[in-house]
């Protein structure tokens, strides 16, 4: 019989798109299935079986093939992925193929599961009897006398693993097998301190139902180990645990913790630095349950998790939750979506908490939970003190109190850290005989400028033009490379400290695969580390006991009314690496504004007064978390066409708005990207339900707009403009 498959795609409209199909019945909802697309052929997903269709017989177009090769995406997730269509405004077959991962966006058919070798007892005879020169394949059948392995392990003993044992299994000696299910075990590896066992009770206490509880806990704290012991509660009654980190290199250090904590748990890894398919093996495992814990980035808030009992969502303040394209979606609010709907709760994990979720912990509409020492009861939490430039000039970016202390470090074999949260060499070269400066000419931005490979680079577009010799605009000859970056900071401290391992950290340094890990394992060994926001998180250095912070003060005075809370997160993050084992820590600050409330409060541990403030302020001065916003956006070539977009639209908006208010167009911060100009305008309601209804109504408009070479996006809860 043929019925009709209500399918969504990857195409910017908001609607399904019917195709004709035999055999298929109910089942097939939430199935993948190949269909004819213009003259494209493309992968979509069942979200409807129905018996008719508004498209007229001879128009509709026959689906080409269901797969079956997986089972059905679950009513709970098309659930979700509608809820994120509705919310922000974005089209539903967007959501739904924006929320697979990569490889099941295609129809390219998935391997069979991986298996894992055996040793036979002929295996074990034949490896008695196997000539001492049969170096490799005696270890290849040496590691599987040891237990089961699957090809991962074995090729980690080794390179040519499949070759070697293909033989071995057309012999008979070894033999493929399903990978055995193990029970997930917990290593306790510490007893909770009083505090930490205080918070998991309380967490424990609410595994039955949903809530939201803020974990707020000093660095160092052990917030990580009092939400491993809540997700060992989880395991241990059956369920899955979703992990959320930020998008940055925590998840390898993690991710061994993980595996060392919960020995027989199966851990799927999410992120999108990994490889297609094991990314979609991962996602399988996650979807049959097999999976006891998905640990990833945000966008492993879209993994399907059947048995779903707790979600954590680490580091919760993180900017990197909030995709800034396509679905711009926030990872930590799709959890709290996801949890309540599923029932379980949610921990957000922070010592800095965003003001938002802080703000609903004071209110009580979050539970909260305190951490108030460091968990290892030597490592107190760093002294911060300030140096005032002003009265201390820097030589080379670098204040004399600071270089001291570094000279001490390396005197005594510790470990310092110089903080400064700007990549390259300098940020902008200039022409002193006239007012040339090295912009980008596809951005509203300066090139930076990268010495080592005599590049100038733009940060926003990656366009890269070498090193001019001259001015390009008056000939003079002697360019000038104003302020400073890592590189330059490395190069300082190398020449001021000729005898000491000087390592800088940061997106450079660690550009390629497996660059990254490598870096951090010379870390350890390194005197003074130099780096970006790339170390100022997660990581351990026991010897670490400096951190020295240069360039703060640029957070100070944004025209962002949250870089000052990014700014504070920043720094206590970074100074947070300081001191976390036996060895006191001490953080020193760089900056020509000490006497600025963040300082004082940064110098005095004080998140807690200094959110107070924050909230204080916008709530007189309307910001968020007292009121709801939203931004239009529009992007065109011409700057012309992105404004006349925006006014057109806001000359249709809708006319009931009461309790909205829309703001007039005006050009982004960063006003022309890669060569596109770029306006928004932004719209605030106290009403969240009422700024979604006005969207909505809106966004009928919108899609059905003329498009004047002009591209348009909602970004509902916006964080950068
Ligand atoms: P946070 O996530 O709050 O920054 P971590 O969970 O990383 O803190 O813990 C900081 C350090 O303290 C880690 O080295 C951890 O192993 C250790 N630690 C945590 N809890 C305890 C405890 N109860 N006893 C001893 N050491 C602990
Ligand atoms: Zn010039
Ligand atoms: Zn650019």
């Amino acid at each position: 019989m043929t019925s009709i498959l209500r399918v969504a795609l990857d195409v910017p409209l908001p609607k399904l798109f019917d195709y004709r199909a035999n055999g298929a019945t109910r089942d097939d909802i939430g199935r993948r299935v190949l269909v004819p697309f213009g003259k494209k052929r493309v992968v979509g997903v069942i979200v409807e079986v129905a018996a008719k269709s508004a498209i007229s017989d001879h128009r509709l177009r026959a689906a080409e093939k269901i797969l079956r090769d997986m089972p059905p995406l679950a009513s709970e997730w098309l659930a979700l992925a509608e809820f994120c269509a509705g919310y922000y405004h974005y089209p539903l077959g967007q959501v739904v193929m924006a929320a697979l991962p990569p490889r099941l966006r295609t129809a390219k058919p998935i391997p069979d599961a991986p298996v894992v070798y055996v040793l036979t007892p002929a295996g074990k005879d034949a490896l008695a009897e196997l000539s001492a020169r049969q170096k490799r394949r005696r270890a290849l059948l040496g590691r599987l006398a040891s237990g089961p392995a699957s090809m991962v392990e074995l090729s980690a003993h080794g390179a040519g693993a499949s070759a070697l044992l293909r033989p071995c299994i057309e012999s008979g000696w070894v033999t493929a097998a399903e990978a055995p299910r193990t029970a997930p075990r917990f290593v306790a590896a510490h007893t909770l301190t009083p505090e930490q066992q205080q918070t998991f009770e309380a967490m424990r206490g609410g595994l039955s139902g949903f809530g939201v509880r803020l974990l707020y806990g000093i660095t160092g704290s052990g917030k990580t180990e009092v939400y491993l012991c809540l997700i060992a509660q989880v395991l241990e009654r059956g369920r899955q645990a979703l992990v959320l980190v930020p998008e940055i290199a925590l998840t390898p250090a993690l991710e061994t913790a993980f595996r060392a904590r919960f020995p027989g748990a199966h851990i799927a890894i999410q992120t999108s630095a990994m490889a297609e398919l094991a990314r979609a093996r991962g996602w399988l495992d996650a979807q049959s349950g097999r999976a006891d814990i998905v640990l990833g980035t945000r966008l492993a808030a879209f993994a399907p998790l059947p048995r779903l009992g707790v979600i954590v969502v680490d580091e919760e303040q993180d900017a990197s939750f909030k995709q800034q394209e396509g679905l711009r979606y926030s990872a930590r609010d799709v959890a709290i979506v996801r949890a309540r709907s599923a029932g379980v709760p949610v921990v957000l994990c922070s010592a800095t908490p965003s003001l938002e979720s802080f703000h609903h912990a004071q209110s009580g509409k979050y539970a909260l939970s305190r951490l108030t020492r460091r968990a290892i009861e030597e490592a107190a939490l760093p002294v911060i003190r300030l140096i005032d430039t002003r009265n201390e000039t820097p030589r080379d970016g670098i204040a004399s109190r600071l270089a001291d202390a570094l000279a001490a470090r390396l005197a005594r074999g510790e470990q310092a850290l110089v903080f400064l949260n700007r990549r390259g060499y300098a940020p902008v070269l200039a022409c002193p005989a006239c007012d040339w400066v090295s912009g980008c000419r596809r951005c509203s931005a300066h090139l930076v400028v990268h010495l080592g490979e005599k590049l100038l680079r733009c940060h926003h577009c990656g366009l890269a033009v070498p090193i001019p010799r001259t001015c390009p605009q008056c000939g003079n000859t002697d360019l000038q490379a104003f302020g400073r970056g890592t590189q330059r900071i490395e190069t300082a401290l190398a020449e001021r400290f000729p005898g000491a391992n000087v390592l800088r950290i940061d997106s450079d340094a660690a550009r390629g695969r497996g660059k990254l890990e490598d870096l951090l394992q010379r870390a350890a060994r390194a005197d003074i580390l130099v780096g970006t926001q790339i170390l100022a998180k997660g990581h351990h250095f026991e010897r670490l006991t400096l951190v020295g912070v240069l360039g703060a003060d640029s957070g100070l005075f944004s025209g962002d009314y949250r870089a000052s809370e990014r700014t504070f997160a920043q720094l206590q993050q970074v100074a947070g690496r300081s001191g976390r084992a036996k060895l006191p820590g001490e953080v020193l600050i760089q900056t020509r504004y000490p006497h600025h409330a963040l300082y004082r409060s940064l110098v005095n541990h004080d998140f807690t007064g200094f959110a107070g403030n924050l909230l204080a302020e916008r709530r007189v001065a309307g910001f968020p978390p007292f009121v709801f916003e939203a931004a239009l956006r529009a992007e065109s070539r011409d700057a012309h066409r992105a404004l006349r977009f925006l006014q057109e639209a806001l000359a249709h908006a809708p006319k009931e708005r009461a309790s909205i208010t829309l703001f007039d167009p005006a050009p982004m911060s960063l006003a022309r990207l890669a060569g596109l100009e770029r306006a928004q305008m932004l719209l605030q309601s106290g009403s969240r339900p009422r700024l979604q209804a006005f969207l909505h109504a809106w966004s009928e408009w919108l899609h059905a707009a003329p498009a004047h070479g002009v591209r348009w996006h909602l970004d509902v809860d916006p964080i950068e403009f």
